[in-house]
């Protein structure tokens, strides 16, 4: 018997993988071949510009960077749409200055500080009396 326990998960490409030999060399051999120079900069912008048109015209730069913001906080157990927007939200400061680090503390306070340690720079006036 075969029993179904997750739903199955599918992946449908017009072009499957396929090993590039002819690319050079550090590119990896599943990167679509890109001809040299001029040709290779008005491929790249032809690209840009079909995905930007599937997000409604938004560049793509500016939409990797909105995917960057995004993302799920393990401290709240909560999706964000804004990295720093969460970082100052009620929920999330609580936990910062909560006692839920003392994990972390445990195994830093086993660690050995041997780094110099200089004393926090004095304000300018202080130092004037030494020049005087
Ligand atoms: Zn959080």
């Amino acid at each position: 018997k075969n029993l179904i326990l997750y739903r199955p998960f599918y992946l449908q490409l017009t072009n499957m993988p396929s090993i590039n030999y002819s690319i050079q060399k550090p590119s990896s051999p599943f990167d679509v071949d890109k001809p040299s120079s001029i040709q290779k900069q008005t491929q790249v912008k032809l690209r840009i510009q079909t995905d930007g048109d599937k997000c409604g015209g938004i560049p793509i730069q500016l939409q990797l960077k909105e995917k960057k913001k995004k993302g799920y906080c393990e401290c709240c157990l909560q999706k964000y749409e804004d990295l720093e927007t969460h970082l100052l939200s009620e929920q999330h400061r609580n936990f910062a200055h909560s006692n839920h680090y003392q994990v972390v503390d445990d195994i830093v306070s086993k660690l050995v500080f041997d780094f110099v340690e200089y004393e926090r720079d004095m304000p300018k006036k202080k130092r004037i009396k030494y020049s005087v």
